[in-house]
């Protein structure tokens, strides 16, 4: 395959180090591009030193003029914790980001890649999420900045699609974890996590009957390359994420299981607006790009699990 120089925005954080990787290991340039808000250098620390790879300090809300051959935008705080810190920030990243990474594509007439997110689905009422639900989303609710921002990012990558003829790739991401993920990011996985290897305690939100689907993060990025590879036509959107469903209590005892801790369970209060269920629909992604998840939730717990006990054994 050719090499290509290409743009990862938000290439600092959890996801985007883990793409950053994966296509520098493929032979490709890569400029990651972050403002590092939830990113950290260490994220990237080890790619530093690669001929191939180079690190902007850059927020993706003012213009960028690079030149590049393709682009991932991932850029945008992922944990509700993080992006309801600062939702005004939020939906400019979602938002005016997508503009200027649509704008930097129709310049320099490249493939534009979006990573969108189940949130567009909302509280769905819909089970499994399929592609082709509108989702049931609050406009005014705290959770609103990112899934509005999200939904209207798909909205002008469609109409750039429509209107400028672009070539445009929108993946909605279903919860995904793993090594990187931010210690104190406030996501279920790596809080309950941390929190018992700490031996604190594990803090359900509600009485732990929502449910999740969780896909383990180089499942994940197999997808994301999948869809950016795959004939100009597939445009999406389309689910990536693993369809095995447990309820967020379920998840807490394999947690204290697999970690073999003391911690005990806690409830607090169920945060406005939080979904009560949410498992892709991954039909489409099996039959247009041949992909499935294959890392299922016991050894991916145990993958992250490892990475955390390193970490916190540095603090
Ligand atoms: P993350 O918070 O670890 O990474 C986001 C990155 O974007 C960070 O490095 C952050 O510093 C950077 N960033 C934020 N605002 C920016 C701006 N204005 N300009 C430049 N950089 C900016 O989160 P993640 O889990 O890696 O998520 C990556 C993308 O995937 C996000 O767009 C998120 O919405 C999407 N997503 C993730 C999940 C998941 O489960 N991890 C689920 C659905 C969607
Ligand atoms: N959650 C929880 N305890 C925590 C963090 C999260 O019970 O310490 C719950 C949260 O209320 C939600 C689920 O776990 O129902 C997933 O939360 P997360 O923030 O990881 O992602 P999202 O809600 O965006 O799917």
């Amino acid at each position: 395959m050719e090499s290509r120089r290409i743009l990862v925005t938000g290439g600092a954080g959890f996801l985007g180090s883990h793409l950053c990787e994966r296509l520098l290991a493929a032979g490709h340039e890569v400029l990651c591009v972050d403002n590092f808000f939830t990113g950290q250098r260490r994220n990237v620390h080890h790619l530093l030193d690669h001929n191939n790879f180079e690190l902007l300090r850059h927020d993706i809300t003012f213009p960028l003029f690079v030149e590049v051959d393709e682009i991932y935008n991932l850029a945008c705080p992922a944990s509700p914790i993080h992006y309801q810190f600062d939702p005004v920030q939020t939906t400019k990243t979602s938002v005016i980001g997508a503009i200027n990474m649509l704008g930097l594509a129709k310049r320099l007439k490249v493939k534009v890649f979006q990573a969108s997110t189940s949130e567009v689905y909302g509280d769905p009422s819909v089970h499994p999420q399929p592609e082709s639900y509108w989702g049931n989303v609050n406009p005014l609710g705290p959770r609103a900045c990112y899934d509005e921002g999200k939904r209207c990012a798909e909205t002008l990558f469609f109409d750039y699609h429509r209107q400028h003829r672009l070539k445009i790739k929108v993946v909605r991401i279903f919860n995904t974890y793993g090594p990187r993920m931010h210690a104190r990011d406030g996501r279920v996985v790596s809080n309950f996590i941390v929190q018992a290897l700490k031996g604190e305690p594990i803090t359900i939100y509600g009485e732990g009957q929502q449910t999740r689907s969780f896909c383990y993060v180089d499942d994940l990025i197999g997808g994301f390359t999948a869809l950016m590879d795959s004939p100009d036509d597939i445009v999406g959107p389309i689910n990536i994420g693993n369809p095995n469903e447990f309820t967020i209590r379920q998840l807490a005892e394999q947690v204290i299981d697999l970690t073999g801790s003391s911690s005990k369970l806690v409830f607090e209060p169920l945060p406005a607006d939080d979904p009560k269920q949410r498992r892709p629909d991954i039909s489409a992604a099996e039959r247009l790009l041949g992909w499935g998840p294959t890392i299922q939730l016991r050894e991916g717990l145990l993958r992250t699990i490892a990475y955390f006990d390193e970490l916190l054994g540095e603090a």
